[in-house]
């Protein structure tokens, strides 16, 4: 006998035919001896429509208030789920996040999951009945010791079905929604995006987090740590829908911090790397793919790539190689300058330092901490590349042995989560798997900031400490005589204005800097675990992008993934050009 998690979103439950579709495929799956849990989120557009109603009567309502009303959405769908199973005989009992003790952080409106106590859920299952809970919401113990309604943010029930199944020890955490799968890409921006047999977890985490809405982020997440066979389906097919793979060795479950695990899992030191930087390059359409595509005829791999947000009509590129590599990419370079004018500079002697763990998502903090561990070491960060599973940094070569002891003791790591120069294994891996939009992003530059240690870290740091995500930090390697540095990021539209005071707080420190926001953007991110193995990746993806006459306002690398920052209005031609170019529908 197995036991099954089966959770269903919104539009999957959207109306009473429906409900009554999802009942008889839930008995069908009892009769053949399943246990089954069952996880539901609002009808429809109800938690919509509940945040306009909160809306219509303040502009910030107040946060206990909202998670009391949103969470009823949820409530609404469970009781009518188990009256329709019991219609169909079969004994099914609805249960409130409270009812089932999920136990949350006390933060309202994005609460972590911290604990599950799963004896009276697993009296009703021990005694035949189909459960059937309400996501997306759980409750915490309020400083004055009652009870309180907590929410785990947009999107949260899949995160609520993932976090059942493991305290429950499912056999399986099933996700069905109103598309087959995990497709190559949002089906609604392109219609002929195909359907994913798998995906690894490092992959979906990466999607998931920069607009691919299928899953929330923090699913893949507990997933991947304790290694529950997750898998994505249609709610109205028997298409068997995509599996999420895990190459991780999972952590046994520790109660009280369900969510809350280590948040840096390893430290990684790539030695003999070159920070090549092109500047004053023109900012126009086609630059981009033009230079990388001189690389990959060449046969250089690239690594990181950044490219900050222009400055007047010209632009600033800079990337990483091998310092195998550096003869033969400096003669690209003088060929590249003398096509397209500017000058490129060059610096060996660099070490790239990235820490990783699926903690690091969602927490701005962790970036901060080693921003300011490097700098409290004295050291100066030349490069800082960000994703949503690991941060690197480009430091001297001469910084290592410190940098590791200062980062290693920052994060409690041991000898055996510190590897230098690994052999990676996924070499085999697609280029491309999948490509996610994100429209909900804004753009904004720090110009003229001190090149010292310590900058990138107090930004980071005060933006962490009032719980403001940031994403997509690119710093330039700008050859000026004034020893100053650009640093632009990406940070939610919402967040963008509650920054303000911290921004005007933290530019009175560094005298002759300001502060610039973009125009409006959309981010679009090409994510594939073995990018980091083919030569010519990112230039094919630029091409795709020059061959529509789409300007790239940013670019921002980690190993598995390209982001593009692109005018909003070009965003879905984008997605298309990439979709198309890597031939993603075949
Ligand atoms: P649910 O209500 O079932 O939770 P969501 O709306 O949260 O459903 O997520 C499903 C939607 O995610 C799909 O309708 C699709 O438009 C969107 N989506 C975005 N990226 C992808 C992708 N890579 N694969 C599949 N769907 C995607
Ligand atoms: N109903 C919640 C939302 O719309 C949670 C979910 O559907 O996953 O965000
Ligand atoms: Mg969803």
């Amino acid at each position: 006998m197995a036991l099954l998690v089966k959770k269903f979103g919104g539009t999957s439950v959207g109306d009473i035919k429906k409900i009554k579709n999802i009942a008889s495929s839930i008995c069908q799956s009892k009769e053949v001896g399943n246990e089954i849990v069952v996880v539901v989120s609002a009808m429809g557009q109800t938690t919509d429509d509940l945040n306009h109603l909160a809306e219509s009567i303040s502009k910030s309502p107040n946060r206990r208030e909202l998670d009391m009303l949103l969470s009823t959405g949820e409530q609404v769908t469970i009781a009518l789920l188990s009256m329709a199973l019991n219609e169909y005989g079969i004994p099914a009992i609805s249960m409130t996040g409270s009812q089932v003790g999920i136990i949350t952080e006390s933060i309202h409106g994005k609460a972590r999951i911290l604990d599950i106590k799963t004896e009276r859920i697993q009296n009703y299952i021990n005694q035949g009945f189909v459960v059937v809970v309400a996501g997306f919401q759980g409750t915490t113990l309020s400083h004055t010791g009652s009870m309180e309604i907590t929410t785990l943010g947009r999107g949260g029930s899949d995160t609520s079905a993932v976090a059942l199944a493991t305290a429950l020890g499912a056999e399986t955490c099933e996700i069905y929604t109103d598309v087959p799968g995990v497709l190559t890409t949002d089906p609604r921006i392109v219609p002929n995006a195909k359907l994913l047999d798998e995906i690894s977890c490092e992959e979906m985490l990466e999607l998931a987090s920069v607009g691919a809405s299928v899953l929330h982020p923090r699913a893949v997440e507990i997933a991947r740590n304790y290694g529950i066979k997750l898998c994505v389906k249609s709610s109205q097919s028997d298409s068997s829908g995509t599996l999420l793979e895990s190459q991780i060795q999972p952590i046994p479950l520790k109660r009280g911090s369900l969510e809350l695990t280590k948040t840096v899992n390893s430290l990684e030191v790539l030695e003999n790397q070159a920070i090549f930087s092109l500047s004053n390059i023109p900012d126009r359409p086609g630059i981009a793919a033009q230079i990388f595509e001189k690389l990959s005829e060449a046969s250089i791999n690239v690594d990181l790539i950044i490219q900050s947000t222009n400055d007047g009509n010209n632009n600033d590129i800079t990337f990483t190689v091998s310092e195998l590599e550096v003869n033969k990419t400096a003669e690209q370079c003088e060929l590249i300058t003398s096509q397209l004018g500017g000058e490129y500079n060059l610096k060996t002697n660099m070490t790239k330092l990235s820490i990783q763990g699926a903690g690091i998502m969602g927490r701005p903090s962790v970036s901060a901490d080693l921003f300011d561990t490097l700098s409290q070491a004295n050291i100066n960060v030349r490069l800082i590349a960000t994703s949503e599973i690991k941060v690197s940094c480009v430091i001297e070569i001469n910084n290592i042995p410190k940098a590791i002891r200062f980062v290693a003791e920052k994060f409690k790591l041991s000898d055996t989560q510190i590897f230098v120069n690994p052999i990676n294994e996924k070499q085999d891996q697609p280029e491309v798997r999948g490509i996610a939009l994100d429209k909900n992003q804004v753009q904004v530059s720090f110009r003229k900031l001190p090149d010292r240690p310590g900058v990138a870290a107090s930004i980071c740091l005060a933006l962490a400490e009032n719980n403001l995500l940031f994403d997509t930090i690119v710093q330039s390697e700008r050859i000026s005589s004034s020893k100053t540095k650009d640093i632009s990021f990406t940070m939610n539209r919402q967040d963008r204005e509650k920054a303000n005071l911290v921004f005007e707080a933290l530019i009175k420190n560094f005298p002759g800097s300001y502060i610039e926001d973009g125009p409006a953007i959309a981010k679009v991110s090409t994510v594939g675990a073995g990018m980091a193995f083919k030569v010519g990746t990112a230039g094919k993806i630029f091409r795709a992008l020059a061959d529509q006459n789409i300007n790239i306002e940013m670019i921002a690398t980690s190993e598995i993934r390209t982001s593009c920052i692109v005018l909003e209005k070009d965003c879905d031609k984008a997605v298309n050009a990439i979709h198309n170019h890597f031939e993603l529908e075949k």
